[in-house]
């Protein structure tokens, strides 16, 4: 068979006019990125597309141009229509059907393009391009867009950048490669703006997020010789600053940066007792290994899961025993 790339992706949109977009719960720049600029892109192509995630999407993302327009949350009169007005379903930076939450259940009912960039994928669409040698499913769209030559504007580059920007720790992770500033170069000739995109995430951080950031240092635990750092934010520790679970800042990137650490975790509470734990490794171990073994997945430096616990000191002992063995195999 022939290995999907963005000509088949292109031919399989072009037998549509009604295109759902679907990203993942928990949603990040990636995502964000992607359905803004499939939409938009797809959209100066003729076609109709609504882009829709079953979560709420956090505040720094809500900034940024359409995004509050394009992307609509799942609610009982989507779910209602959608069977009947899409006849393309598009899931975008999701790995598994989990990831979409309820739309996972309309999965049957469509025919299924997966374009994502996630090693963990399992391939669970009818057609699935499935490129982890690429930072950002936002770059995946992009060549999927300049193939089908959208004529790109200044908002649609920008926001294309965007996922490109986030996905790669704006440049600087192991998975920004060649062409990753190909594409991003070329975004930046079309009139993105990186600077803009840099001021709206690290520019703009809300001064509750700095003092729950003091709490999240007093939490911080090293083990296994200080290779692993960890901390934990509660719901308590979110509403003691008025901060809601979706807006909760990442700040696991934070204890990566400690001197000999080489896997960071943060375990945060989004429900009671239920936990999304995000996962990062400096420079050699696989996280994503670690994220599937608990039912999770995502890339080698950056993955994560979600777990269940009435008692969360008691799990995060055992998980960080995990690692710990995990790490010396
Ligand atoms: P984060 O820690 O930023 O939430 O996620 C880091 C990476 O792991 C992202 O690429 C994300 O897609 C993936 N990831 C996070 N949580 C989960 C999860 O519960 N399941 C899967 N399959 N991937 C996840
Ligand atoms: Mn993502
Ligand atoms: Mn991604």
């Amino acid at each position: 068979m022939h290995k999907v790339d963005e000509k088949i992706i292109a031919s399989e949109i072009n037998k549509s006019n009604n295109i759902l977009l679907v990203g993942h719960i928990l949603p990040d720049g990636d995502d964000v990125s992607s359905l803004v600029s499939m939409s938009l892109g797809l959209e100066k192509l003729g076609k109709r597309t609504l882009a829709v995630i079953d979560d709420d999407i956090g505040e720094y993302l809500l900034e940024f141009p359409l995004v509050k327009k394009k992307i609509k949350k799942l609610d009982s009169e989507i779910e209602q229509n959608i069977c009947n007005e899409f006849d393309l379903m598009i899931v975008l930076d999701s790995s598994s059907p989990d990831r979409i939450g309820r739309l996972e259940n309309y999965l049957n009912f469509f025919h299924v393009i997966v374009i994502d960039h996630h090693i963990t994928n399992t391939n669970f669409g009818n057609v699935n391009w499935v490129d982890p040698t690429v930072g950002a499913t936002a770059q995946m769209v992009y060549r999927l867009l300049n193939f089908m030559s959208v004529d790109y504007d200044e908002q649609l580059a920008t926001m294309n950048l965007l996922g490109i920007a986030t996905d790669t720790g704006f440049f600087k992770y192991e998975n920004t490669g060649p062409e990753t500033f190909r594409v991003a170069a070329s975004l930046i000739e079309k009139g993105a703006s990186i600077s803009y995109i840099s001021n709206k995430i690290h520019g703009n951080t809300p001064l509750e997020h700095i003092y729950l950031y003091k709490d999240v240092i007093s939490n911080l635990k090293l083990a296994s010789q200080g290779l692993i750092a960890y901390s934990l934010i509660t719901l308590d520790m979110l509403s003691k600053y008025n901060i809601l679970p979706k807006d909760s800042p990442s700040l696991v990137e934070n204890l990566r940066s400690i001197r000999g650490v080489e896997v960071a975790m943060i375990f945060q509470e989004f429900e009671k007792n239920l936990y999304h734990v995000s996962l990062r490794s400096k420079e050699w171990a696989d996280v994503s290994k670690i994220a599937l073994d608990f039912g999770g997945g995502g890339h080698p430096r950056a993955a994560g899961f979600s777990i269940k616990a009435e008692d969360i000191l008691v799990e995060i002992q055992k998980i960080v025993e995990h690692i710990t063995n995990f790490l010396k195999s």
